[in-house]
Order: C-alpha cells, then sequence, then structure tokens
C-alpha cells in the first residue's frame, strides 16, 4: 500500500523535473505499458509486449508541453460511457455517486483541458461526455451480479466482461461495440483484479479491435478494498470514501482514453498520459460535512462536491490544473 505512495511521489518528481538528470535529447521516447507507474496505469498490451516500457516508441511531433503527438486517434466525438458493475452493489451508494459523475463531468472547466488535445488533422478531443449505459438498471445486472468470474479477475477475463455486455446487447439493445463509447468494469469490495489491483495499480484503461472496432474500456475496482493505497481520504465529501475514490480514478481514466484511446496519440517520453502527469494531486481544496473536495458537479440544487485528481494542460508550456 505504502509502495502506491512512494510511487506516485515518484510521478511528483517527474513533473516538477526535480532530480531529473537525464539528458532529454538523449532520452528515448517510451511507450505506455505496464502498469506500474504512480498507481494509475494499463495492462500490458499483447501487440506491446515486444516493446516493454523502456524502449523506443515513435518519435514524437512536439515538446514544448511535456506531452508529445504519436500520431494516434483521439476521441473526437461526443463521449459515451457504460458503467458494467461487476459483483455485490447493492445497498452502496457507489451507483448513486459513479452516475453522476458521469452525467456532470463532461462540459465542465475540469473536464475542458482534454480539449487541449488533437489529432492529425487538428481536430480537438470532444468534451461531451455523457452516461449512455448503465448496467445497474439494465438486465445486465443480473448477468454479472453472480460473479461469472468468482472473486480474482485476469485481464482477460477483464475484457471477457466487457465484449460479454456489449454481444448480450444490454446496453439500448446494441450488440456492436460503440466506437464513440469507454466501457468501465467496475468491481465490488469481495472482488480484486489478479495482475495488481491495490498493489500495482487503482485502475486502467485500454483497448481491444474487433471487426475493425477498437473497444475501449478501463477496470476501476472498489478502492474500500485497500483505502491506503487507492484514497486519498479515508473520510470522504459522498460519505463512502471508497466510491469517492473511484470517481477520481474513473476520472483519470476517462481523460486518458479520451486523449490516448489506444495508446498511441498522447504520452511524454516516459510514456506517462496526461492524468498520470498529475496522479494524486488535487490543487486548491475546501472542507465539506465530511471530508475534503475540490470540485463541485452538477447544477444546483443537485450537486455533488469531489475530490478528483489533476490533469495535464496540454498548453503554455504544460501543467497540472482542474480547470482550463
Ligand atoms: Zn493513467
Amino acid at each position: 500500500m505504502r509502495h502506491l505512495h512512494v510511487w506516485s511521489l515518484a510521478a511528483l518528481v517527474g513533473v516538477t523535473g526535480i532530480g531529473l538528470a537525464l539528458n532529454a535529447a538523449q532520452e528515448p521516447d517510451l511507450r505506455p505499458s505496464g502498469k506500474g507507474i504512480g498507481t494509475l496505469d494499463h495492462p500490458p498490451m499483447p501487440d506491446q509486449a515486444s516493446t516493454p516500457k523502456g524502449q523506443a516508441g515513435p518519435p514524437s511531433k512536439n515538446t514544448s508541453n511535456g506531452i508529445n503527438y504519436r500520431g494516434g486517434p483521439v476521441m473526437t466525438n461526443p463521449i459515451k460511457m457504460y458503467y458494467i458493475w461487476y459483483g455485490n452493489w447493492s445497498n452502496n451508494t457507489a451507483t448513486d455517486i459513479l452516475p453522476f459523475l458521469a452525467n456532470n463531468i463532461g462540459g465542465t472547466p475540469y473536464f475542458n483541458i482534454n480539449s487541449t488535445y488533437y489529432n492529425g488533422s487538428g481536430t480537438k478531443v470532444s468534451t461531451n461526455v455523457t452516461l449512455a449505459g448503465n448496467g445497474l438498471t439494465s438486465p445486465l445486472a443480473t448477468m454479472v451480479s453472480n460473479y461469472p468470474f468468482g472473486n480474482s479477475l485476469s485481464d482477460a477475463q477483464i475484457q471477457q466482461v466487457v465484449l460479454n455486455a456489449i454481444s448480450s446487447g444490454v446496453f439500448g439493445g446494441a450488440t456492436t461495440p460503440d466506437p464513440n463509447g469507454i466501457y468501465f468494469v467496475l468491481t465490488s469490495q469481495d472482488v480484486t483484479a489478479s495482475s495488481g489491483f491495490c498493489t500495482s495499480y487503482c485502475g486502467w484503461h485500454t483497448y481491444t479491435t474487433v471487426n475493425n472496432t477498437a473497444i475501449k474500456y478501463s477496470f476501476v475496482g472498489d478502492a474500500t478494498r485497500c483505502l491506503s493505497a487507492c484514497a486519498a481520504q479515508s473520510t470522504s465529501p459522498n460519505g463512502n470514501p471508497g466510491a469517492d475514490a473511484m470517481a477520481s480514478v474513473i476520472a483519470h481514466e476517462l481523460e486518458e482514453a479520451a486523449t490516448d484511446p489506444q495508446l498511441n496519440a498522447w504520452y511524454d517520453n516516459r510514456g506517462y498520459e496526461n492524468a498520470d502527469k498529475c496522479a494524486w494531486t488535487f490543487g486548491t481544496t475546501y472542507t465539506t460535512s465530511s471530508g475534503v473536495a475540490n470540485m463541485k458537479l452538477g447544477v444546483a440544487p443537485n450537486q455533488k462536491d469531489f475530490l478528483i485528481q489533476r490533469n495535464w494542460v496540454n498548453a503554455s508550456g504544460g501543467y497540472c490544473s482542474l480547470t482550463y
């Protein structure tokens, strides 16, 4: 657990450049791979197995803001989030808190940071985000609440959960993947991910290609399982520390999936994607009746407080921020 905080400190040191002894001109660009940086990264990709972190990635185009474009796609159409609730989520306020996040993060000054990222044609990442499918209110709830893969999921099983959900048609009847979708597998407190949840990461995002469609998906586990590793606080603005911690991780994976959906668009020379560069930093916070927060989402009087990690602005030399 402590290990994770050490890593997040290392990420901070990297951002500020303290102790950066490498000559940038001689340092090869590293691809994002593995789960080791910060607490939030990706599972190893089959097609990256031969190019582990530490080997040269494609040449970068722009180094002026501390993060470089590698030529791959970004998400330029309105972004559709899909939640797949794996395990037992009954009587858990996460099922209110996390849909609220998904339905209110789009269009905010916070998410607008992602508009500083663009593709090879100069088209910006969309800042329109909605929860297009919430497995909790569909037959999918029945499908995954009976633990079809047990309580310890491999990376392959997490991918299979996503593929099964899509092919079953539970998301609005469509049985083909949404090319503008990001599918989140949210696992309950009694479930782990065997490749390193709580020890190497708190969540990750990646993709797989089926019938020429890149299916973007993410794993985020209930941080109640390991608050000391995956939560910034043990009390929280919405009175559910595990879910409030998941909100920060979901935001992180969402913005990385938007700007680097196929792990070949935007990352820095260490393989850090935009949110990785600001992981576990929160900027200015304020105190609520039950914890610390740094942003209010929603429209008054229907608002909630959240504590969400900052993101990297790809402008003005680059910096971590809560707004753009
Ligand atoms: Zn990340």
